[in-house]
């Protein structure tokens, strides 16, 4: 039945399929962190609808929020309703105390790439100012403005996507540093180089509208920012008054371990971009939250059929009301230390070039050991391997030679040790 489903979408889809290239499954239910395709195969799900689903398939407190609000009301504009002014109440809740008054929210289009754009636009229209330095390696979406900002060069090319504008700066991973330094001869210099270019008026970067940042890289491999990298980013842009965006679509909601990714880097952005995990059960919704002081757009300057989806507000309430409660931010920084430990097993493995992760993303990068070249056909054999064996993982990285998880943020200890001991098997059979 998958193999039937699968070719029908063949027949009638684009050809930009991305899921089901490399997952040749046909879900038909999922509970919590489990899934069922059409031929009744049981998979633990670590794909989670790409980190949307922070409390697994079908949780039955959101499937009764979402039922209970489908009956009252659906879809409501940018109107004030009761379940959008909790919803909203409900996330800036969640932000460290300093930042909660002084921030303020927009709804924005129903995906994590409308919200970037919106972000970039906000800084634009602010300061006045048309330049924007993003960074290589970094995965912001796909609209044209939000790939434009992509610096992960094999995606952009053959779309020939590019915006005026948009300067592209080293992100701080040790592993691949441009200058080929080892970490005890740097001074943080991918600092020091955006921080010299952007001081050096004659350097052919105008002073940008806007440093847009992934504190952890999601799609360019599971890269965590340094720290010492993220301090003098913020230091820098507030020196020279740039507003600071951090993109959280993927790092926010819970998944590295606190809410925002921001908070344990020990800074407060101007802008923070958030998406998929805020509703929590996959329905659609994207915002920006941001400081006041760029609260400049005129009424109308950013509008949008899809902002009033009370289904996605109703599930989020519920969702931030059970991380909450049930201590859900304490429990992925517990999985995610077991996932550590675990995937640590592969320190021996030659093909295993580096295993990376924050909370509950995780990665695990394959190399060829002979010349360090990424090791793509690996990394789909080890994803072909691990799916017969029922576990689901992504790909990611350069040139997806990254096997990513990014399992749900409540899963139990047990599943987690499944799922690892899958992941392991198939690393160490496939590099065999
Ligand atoms: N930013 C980041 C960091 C992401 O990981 C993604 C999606 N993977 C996006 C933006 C784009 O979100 P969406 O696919 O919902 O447009």
């Amino acid at each position: 039945r998958s193999a039937e489903l699968l070719a029908r979408q063949r027949h009638w889809e684009s050809n930009a399929r991305t899921y089901p290239r490399r997952l040749p499954i046909a879900p038909a239910e999922g509970h919590g962190p489990w899934l069922r395709d059409v031929d009744g195969n049981v998979f633990i799900d670590f794909l989670a609808g790409a980190g949307v689903l922070s409390l697994g398939h079908g949780h039955p407190e959101l499937v009764a929020a979402v039922t209970r609000q489908a009956a009252r009301l659906t879809h409501g504009l940018d109107f004030p309703t009761p379940v959008k002014d909790a919803f909203v109440e409900a996330q800036l809740s969640m932000l460290p105390a300093a930042l909660r008054e002084r921030m303020k929210v927009h709804l924005c289009g129903p995906t994590g790439a409308n919200a970037v754009d919106a972000a970039v636009k906000l800084c634009k229209t602010a300061t006045g100012r048309g330049e924007v330095v993003a960074f290589q390696g970094a995965f912001h979406g796909s609209s044209h403005a939000a790939m434009a900002l992509t610096g992960l060069v094999a995606q952009k090319q053959p779309v020939a996507n590019g915006m005026p504008g948009v300067h592209f700066f080293p992100y701080s991973y040790c592993g691949r540093c441009p200058l080929a330094l080892s970490p005890d001869d740097c001074e943080t210099n991918c600092a020091a180089f955006l921080e010299r270019s952007l001081h050096d008026g004659n350097g052919g970067v105008p002073l940008p509208a806007a440093v847009v940042l992934e504190l952890v890289q999601g799609e360019g491999g599971v890269i965590p920012a340094r720290l010492e990298f993220v301090t003098r980013v913020r230091e820098l842009t507030r020196e020279l008054d740039i507003p600071l965006i951090v993109d959280e679509v993927q790092t926010g909601c819970g998944r590295t371990g606190s809410w925002f990714a921001f908070e344990q880097y020990g800074i407060e952005p101007d802008v923070i971009v958030a998406s998929k995990a805020l509703s929590g059960i996959g329905a659609p919704v994207a915002l920006i939250i941001y400081d006041r002081r760029l609260d400049v757009w005129a009424p109308g300057a950013h509008t949008g059929t899809f902002r009033g989806n009370q289904l996605a507000f109703a599930a989020g309430v519920e969702t931030v009301r059970i991380i909450r409660e049930q201590g859900v931010l304490a429990n992925v920084r517990a999985r995610g230390a077991q996932i550590r430990q675990r995937l640590g097993e592969l320190d021996d493995c030659r093909w295993v070039r580096e295993v990376r992760g924050l909370g509950l993303m995780w990665g695990v990068e394959l190399a060829d050991p002979r010349d360090g070249r990424p090791a793509p056909e690996l990394a789909r054999a080890v994803q072909d391997h691990a799916l017969r064996h029922g576990l689901i993982t992504e790909l990611g990285g350069r040139a997806d030679s990254v096997v990513r998880v990014l399992p749900p943020l409540n899963v139990t200890e047990e599943v987690v040790d499944t799922a690892c001991s899958i992941l392991v098997a198939a690393v160490r059979k496939c590099a065999a």
